[in-house]
């Protein structure tokens, strides 16, 4: 194995912790030399770990050549090879890491384990130039509110049941709707405006949608009200909850900059409640470019750089993935 170089090393990062499956190349001076993304569409229905699984493998070697390819590099140029460890999907986690384990194997290069949370503030900062933000992340499969403090990234609010994302894309499904819902949802919410009472569920600093996803679907099977005024109310309901935990912990914090990331930041919506509640704090609102805030190989291959330049790395006998590992668990040596 080599030995960590102070500087000077190119690290190579495999996303598989749902539906994409991403390969990006970072070098230790922070450019993004690859980002290649391949998602895997359901027939019907949500995801299904074990299919997405199967697309993952059966795309690995398609998606790592036009990653190298990108980059300009061969295999023999990698000096790290970094995987999101966790939190994700069981099967496709172990799809991503297997794959990480042989080509670390095979090259004689170290192996870093990454977390997914951890990874998407990580790259955020690098493309935002935010320095210690406060971190809004909402996707498909996560809703969490962080930031820095003493060590570790702290989860100051989170759901404690479905992903805002999940509730999007399942009403969405229920209504017929494209898949994934949340553009979906956004352009015929633009067209609403009627505001239909909805469950708006905060439970101290922490969010729940499972009642609200139910609540909206009874009231879209009722026929009482347009498919555009559900949209517009499923949309103010979901975000001004987020706003809320958000502005509390922006509060407590006091940062001075707050980041929004992951597929759900993408909303113009959620975003000018965003920039609002910076601008009233006093903080800048920092938005990740959507191919950086969705799940992507880059943050990964980024988070690796920054991990091996601290000397951590992962051996293969404790690489195992973690389903369930919280961003408050991970090490993060390079912020100290
Ligand atoms: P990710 O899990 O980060 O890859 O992002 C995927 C999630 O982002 C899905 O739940 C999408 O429905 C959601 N999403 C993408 N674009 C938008 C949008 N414009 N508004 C709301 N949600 C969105
Ligand atoms: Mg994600």
């Amino acid at each position: 194995m080599k030995v960590p170089e102070i500087n000077g090393f190119i690290c190579l990062g495999i996303e598989s912790t749902a539906d994409n499956l991403g390969i990006g190349v970072a070098s230790s001076e922070g450019t993004i030399l690859a980002n290649v993304v391949d998602v895997h569409v359901p027939e019907e229905g949500g995801i299904h770990p074990r299919e997405a699984a199967r697309h993952h493998s059966e795309h690995m070697g398609v998606v790592l050549s036009e990653a190298l390819g990108e980059a300009g590099i061969t295999a023999r140029d990698i000096d790290v090879i970094a995987f999101s460890q966790g939190p994700g999907l069981g099967p496709c986690l172990r799809t991503g890491a297997t794959s990480a384990r042989a080509m670390a194997a095979y090259l004689g290069v170290p192996l870093v384990g990454v977390n997914h949370c951890v990874a998407h503030v990580e790259i955020g900062r690098l493309e935002t130039g935010a320095e210690d933000p406060l971190t809004l992340y909402v996707s498909g499969g996560n809703t969490i509110v962080s930031g820095y403090e003493a060590g570790r990234y702290r989860i100051f609010g989170e759901t404690l049941d479905i992903a805002v994302g999940n509730c999007l894309d399942t009403f969405a499904r229920e209504a017929g709707l494209d898949y994934p819902g949340g553009p979906a949802v956004e352009r015929l919410a633009l067209k609403g405006g009627r505001l239909i009472p909805l469950p708006y569920v905060v439970k101290g600093m922490d969010l729940s949608f499972s009642g609200l996803l139910t609540a909206v679907t009874q009231e879209l099977r009722s026929g009482k009200w347009s498919l555009e005024d559900l949209c517009f109310s499923l949309q103010e309901t979901a975000y001004a909850m987020l706003g809320e935990v958000t502005e509390r912990a922006l509060a407590h914090t006091g940062k001075g900059e707050l980041l929004l990331t992951g597929g759900v930041g993408a909303n113009r919506r959620l975003r000018s409640m965003i920039r609002s509640i910076a601008e009233e704090h006093g903080a800048g609102p920092k938005f990740v470019p959507v191919e950086y805030a969705t799940d992507n190989g880059a943050m990964i291959a980024w988070t690796g750089v920054l991990a091996y330049g601290c000397g951590l790395v992962t051996p293969i006998e404790t690489s195992y993935v973690d389903s369930r590992w919280r961003m408050d668990e991970a090490e993060v040596p390079w912020r100290g």
